[in-house]
């Protein structure tokens, strides 16, 4: 008769065999399956091929006896923490006794056996066994977990491509097998012509139902080996390994074309959109650095779109020269070693932020908090895109805005280590939990001394809470004395805040976050911060208002901050 296989079992090692019987005997549960072995060679051979709950062992074995077993258990990996029951019959001595639980014995037990002592214990070793079992069940769930959210982290959620930041780290790996092995490495900056008007004509909804499918088009063109990534709203970015200036000009110009003649139909709304693109290649514009590949590119498309879109445009060496690149004049080359210096350091800035993020997605503690970092994160995305839009309203240059964008990122992970659950609380705090609130600022910023390159960072992040007429935390800093920066990013935080779900607060509506903005101008927002946001929910349509609803709100928030200068000019 075949035995039945269960997933618990148990290892008797005993020089008699008719030990082992009579062991068998007692050992009568239903649920395990029974293995035995006459010497310590078999049995340690036997512990390498199967996953013992625990072994009984007997001490006084001929050749290898029970103690020597134990030792070479102990040293290794597999069968290191099998629990062990010794079984002798002679010698109780004490040094006996404690020689076997130097070996690692975990419990100890004397011939004659009383069946139920032994039964007992051995009731107990597989309780723990099955235990262990299922943490380590839920430890291989939570590791199938923290590889979905590491996938998660680096694609974007519209179109499933790889995201910006993560592009950022492909680029780099890219960059230096180009540079290793003289291969080359092509380089498109691809950006969606008037895609405005297409929101614009047929909604944001037919605008996305484009992206995607332009996505699934572009994945069509390319090959295995190819990068391809969103960089951003509608501009995308393909590294072609391998590939020379003139095999990537043939691809873009097929690519141009077939996106030409892509029809885009979703029920009643259809529309042709066409692409423009810029080239930039390694072994031609010899980039020294890998983001300099990118920004010939996107220089490449720049003009791309200046002489018409629907283009293809490769980089120029003039523009290289313009641009003091390759210019040998001894200040050009301190200014630009200091931008790649620059760079290297935005890039370290953004793989810190990377790394951080997958700690704290990988620290169990977090999982639990799984969809809260989810929502976090969209609403993080949110929050980047209205600064990227602002930042276009106040001209702000580029390196700016991502500062902001990065501070963003910390804020939310620094949220996390400090526990500071100051958005949960909806009732009002007692002494001590005001206290702490005040001390978060300090913390994060405190926290962001840590790495010492997020120095501008640092500044929004201690006075994230301050507000424009000086009721604000840590300092109380009133109007102007606030940093731009850290107004800005309290006028973005507070906004998106109120147009986000939260599992403990409605959404607000339209009307009641424009009439929150109204009333909080020159209170806890800079007012003319505020104008500039109305704008940008107007032509970025991020509220369902009419724009006459939006011009009276501006109007107001502009005579809040007319009178609030005429009150600085009397009192000044
Ligand atoms: P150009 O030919 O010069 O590229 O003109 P454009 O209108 O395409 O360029 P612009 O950069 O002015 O506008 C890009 C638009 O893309 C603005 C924004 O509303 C839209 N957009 C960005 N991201 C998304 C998105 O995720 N979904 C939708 N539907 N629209 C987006
Ligand atoms: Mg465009
Ligand atoms: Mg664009």
């Amino acid at each position: 008769m075949k035995k039945i296989e269960h997933d618990t079992k148990l290892l008797l090692v005993d020089d008699r065999k008719e030990n082992l019987v009579a062991l068998e005997a007692i050992i009568d549960f239903p649920d395990i399956s029974i293995y035995s072995a006459t010497s310590g060679n078999e049995a340690l051979g036997l512990m390498l091929e199967q996953n013992f709950a625990l072994v009984l062992l007997d001490v006084q074995m001929p050749e290898m006896d029970g103690f020597e077993v134990a030792e070479l258990m102990r040293r290794k990996e597999k069968t290191r923490y099998i629990p062990i029951i010794f079984i002798t019959a002679i010698s109780k001595e004490e040094q006996y006794i404690f020689k076997g639980y130097q070996a690692g014995a975990v419990d100890y037990l004397f011939k004659p056996i009383d069946p139920m002592v032994l039964k007992s214990k051995i009731r107990i070793f597989l309780e723990l066994h099955r235990n262990k079992m299922e943490l380590e069940k839920s430890r291989l769930e939570i590791e199938k977990q923290n590889k979905r959210l590491k996938e998660m982290s680096i694609r974007d959620g519209l179109t499933g491509l790889y995201n910006y930041r993560y592009f950022q780290e492909l680029l780099n790996r890219e960059f230096l097998l180009a540079k290793r092995n003289h291969s080359d490495l092509s380089c498109f900056m691809i950006d969606l012509d008037y895609f405005k008007d297409v929101n614009d004509t047929f909604g944001h909804t037919f605008g996305d139902y484009v992206l995607k499918n332009f996505a699934i088009l572009t994945q069509e063109v390319t090959r295995k080996t190819d990068i391809l990534c969103r960089y951003g709203g509608e501009e995308f970015v393909l590294l072609l390994p391998h590939t020379s200036l003139e095999g990537a000009r043939i691809l873009a110009e097929k690519f141009r074309q077939r996106a030409e003649k892509f029809h885009y139909i979703q029920k009643s709304h259809s529309k042709y959109v066409t692409i423009s693109i810029g080239i930039s290649s390694y072994l031609t514009h010899h980039p020294a650095m890998a983001d300099e590949l990118v920004n010939f590119a996107d220089r490449a498309l720049y003009r791309a779109k200046s002489s018409g879109r629907n283009n293809v445009k490769i980089f120029r060496e003039e523009e290289l020269i313009q641009s003091g690149t390759l210019s040998d004049s001894s200040s050009n080359h301190v200014s630009s070693s200091r931008e790649q210096l620059k760079r290297i350091i935005d890039n370290s800035r953004e793989s810190i932020l990377t790394s951080l993020e997958l700690f704290l997605q990988n620290t169990e503690q977090n999982t639990s908090s799984f969809t809260d970092i989810n929502l976090n994160l969209k609403n993080d995305h949110k929050a980047m895109k209205i600064f990227d839009y602002m930042g276009e309203r106040l001209g702000m240059p580029r390196a700016l805005v991502h500062t902001f964008k990065r501070a963003i990122i910390l804020h939310e992970l620094f949220r996390v280590f400090i526990k500071d659950n100051t958005a949960q609380y909806n009732r009002p705090l007692n002494e001590s939990e005001k206290k702490d609130i005040e001390d978060y600022p300090f913390m994060m910023e405190e926290m962001t001394r840590l790495f010492d390159i997020f120095a501008d960072e640092r500044t929004i992040l201690r006075y994230h809470h301050e507000n424009f007429d000086g009721s604000g935390y840590p300092e109380g800093l009133r109007g102007a004395e606030v940093p731009i920066g850290a107004r800005l990013f309290s006028l973005v935080d507070a906004f998106v805040a109120m147009t986000s779900k939260r599992s403990y607060r409605p959404t607000l509506s339209s009307e009641e976050v424009i009439m929150e903005l109204v009333e909080q101008a020159g209170i806890q927002f800079d007012p003319i911060l505020v104008t500039h946001m109305l704008e940008v929910i107007e032509d970025r349509k991020l509220l369902l208002l009419e724009s006459k609803r939006i011009h009276e709100a501006k109007k107001k928030v502009l005579e809040k901050a007319e009178a609030f200068n005429s009150f600085k000019e009397h009192h000044i």
